[in-house]
């Protein structure tokens, strides 16, 4: 037994080191033999040459009759006298059409009809901008699309959160004043500039296409409502349904400035989603 475990002990540096295995090749069949003693297995005939395929995973040679593998070269194309030389071929550059294609996102408000509107091309202004700005030309409001006075070019989550917000405003203009909405009046949307009113480093939310200006609304028997000519009339209903649709636009936007959250504001209400808080979800609501 024990040239058995010399046999076991040696076995993995044979195995890993196949040219060293010529010097152990006598001294191991002996230990083979000596193992094999007894068993059934008869034993190999007495060499001195041994059988390394049986001890350990010695390369065989290369069997000399074989053909040795044809080498296979190019064919050589004759070049024809005087011809220009063919360059060698470049990696294939990447299609200019590919190149130059706009990655841009689709909108789920858009695709669900929620809003009307386009995709336009990606903005880009110093720090403003956004990539994938859609022109919103009317939203979907109590079973029908209200238009938007002047076209409004916002990001996808501005159009989403504008139908809400105009229903709510379509149903108190129907219950208060007895005509649904025409239309809302729309302002400044896009545009790079500083905060209105705010600190001039500090850059609007309108520069990332992430708020929308409303002046007022029209009615569908022809009445306009404006923020800087009605407000004012605060028990009138043109004073209320500005009112009201100043404090459901707190719902659904994150920021809500009227006329009384500073001068700039006399004649608009600003909605944007900009992000308050460590975790935009304060909200400004003035
Ligand atoms: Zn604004």
């Amino acid at each position: 037994m024990h040239s058995h475990f010399k046999l076991i002990a040696l076995a993995p540096l044979l195995l890993t080191t196949p040219v060293l295995a010529q010097d152990f090749l006598t001294p191991l069949q002996d230990m083979v033999d000596q193992f094999t003693q007894g068993s059934e297995r008869p034993k190999p005939p007495q060499s001195t040459a041994p059988t390394p395929a049986e001890i350990a995973p010695v390369p065989r040679p290369r069997p000399p009759d074989l053909p040795s593998a044809p080498v296979v070269t190019p064919p050589v194309v004759a070049e024809e006298e005087g011809a220009p030389e063919t360059p060698a071929p470049e990696p294939e550059p990447i299609a200019s059409t590919e190149r130059d294609r706009v990655y841009q996102v689709a909108c789920p408000a858009v695709i669900q009809g929620l809003v009307e509107a386009e995709m336009a091309p990606p903005l880009s202004e110093g720090i403003c901008g956004e990539h994938s700005p859609l022109v919103v030309t009317a939203v979907l409001s109590r079973g029908r699309m209200v238009p938007l006075s002047s076209p409004v070019t916002t990001n996808c989550q501005m159009a989403s959160a504008l139908p809400d917000w105009v229903a709510d405003v379509d149903g108190y203009a129907e219950a208060m004043l007895e005509s649904r909405l025409a239309s809302v009046d729309t302002g400044t949307s896009y545009m790079c500039r500083a905060r209105n009113g705010g600190d001039e480093a500090s850059i609007s939310e309108h520069g990332f296409a992430n708020a929308v200006d409303v002046t007022g609304f029209t009615l569908e028997d022809g009445r306009k409502i404006g923020v800087e000519a009605d407000w004012a009339k605060a028990t009138a209903p043109e004073g209320r349904l500005l009112r009201l649709a100043h404090d459901a636009a707190c719902g659904g936007f994150m920021t809500v400035l009227g006329p009384e959250a500073n001068a700039e504001h006399h004649d608009h209400l600003h909605l944007d989603l900009g992000c308050h808080g460590e975790s935009c979800q304060a909200r400004i609501c003035e």
